[in-house]
């Protein structure tokens, strides 16, 4: 199984304003595993999101990257290290085309590698997600909410990360579409070995594809382990799987 720790979150505090709402919070990555963050509303998973890809300032604690310090580190320049973040509600660009929104994800690798060869890379996009390949052409804005959620997965992709940071992608889907997007993440991690780091509402969906995961309850972390065991638990169960 996997060993090589991608990334590794130590003791992380973060405040907004006088308010502090990660109260040290460590957790781990291992090259190749999907580990869901789980926890209520306002737990503090966004937050978390947000001060490993660069985008929140922690205020304490610190945060290692593929082995490197990316604690104060701004979210621009953590893309081009190679994680990638799809961030709540998606942030897809709805005036420009689908395949417009694909480029984006790759541009800060151009011109290192060559135009023939991302667009190579995005026909692997179309193959994968052929309803994107079928819309190309169309705005990003007149996809329905799974498709752009699959737009931003793929514009995501095309940025080759080795950490994938997703947040809340089933949130506002229907449950059909929401479980199809949900299984498009276990089968990225199975066909190109992308480590993902997944927050998501839906604990029982998580836990399904997820090898671990972490509880966050207002600001700490409450609980941790093997996803399997997680959905055996019988505190897991009564609090966020609706066991009966
Ligand atoms: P949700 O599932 O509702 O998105 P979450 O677990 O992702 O919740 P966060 O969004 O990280 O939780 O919020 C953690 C805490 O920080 C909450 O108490 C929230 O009200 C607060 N918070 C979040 N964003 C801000 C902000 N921009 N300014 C002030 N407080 C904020």
């Amino acid at each position: 199984m996997a060993s090589k720790t991608v990334l590794h979150v130590k003791n992380v505090t973060a405040r907004y304003g006088p308010i502090e709402v990660l109260h040290g919070i460590t957790m781990h990555v291992q090259e190749g595993e999907i580990v869901s963050l789980l926890g209520s509303n306002g737990a503090g998973k966004t937050t978390l999101l947000n001060c490993i890809c660069g985008l929140h300032g922690a205020k304490g604690g610190s945060v290692e990257f593929d082995g490197r310090d990316i604690t104060t580190i701004p979210a621009e320049k953590v893309v081009p290290l190679g994680m990638a973040h799809v961030p709540e509600r998606r942030q897809i660009f709805s005036t420009l085309t689908v395949e417009d929104n694909l480029w984006l994800g790759a541009s800060h690798r151009m011109p290192a590698v060559s135009k023939k060869e991302i667009m190579h890379e995005i026909e692997s996009i179309y193959t994968r997600f052929p309803i994107l390949g079928q819309r190309r052409q169309q705005l990003g804005g007149t996809l329905s909410g799974g498709q752009q959620q699959m737009l931003a997965m793929g514009r995501a992709l095309l940025a080759r990360p080795k950490l994938l940071l997703l947040d809340e992608p089933s949130l506002g889907l229907a449950p059909l579409i929401a479980k199809e997007i949900l299984e498009i993440v276990r089968e990225i991690r199975s066909e190109w070995g992308t480590t993902v780091l997944l927050v998501e509402q839906n604990a029982r969906a998580a836990l399904a594809i997820a090898d671990r995961a972490y509880i966050l309850g207002t600001g700490s972390v409450m609980m941790e382990g093997s996803a399997k065991e997680m959905m055996h638990d019988p505190r897991v169960q009564s609090a966020y799987l609706g066991a009966h």
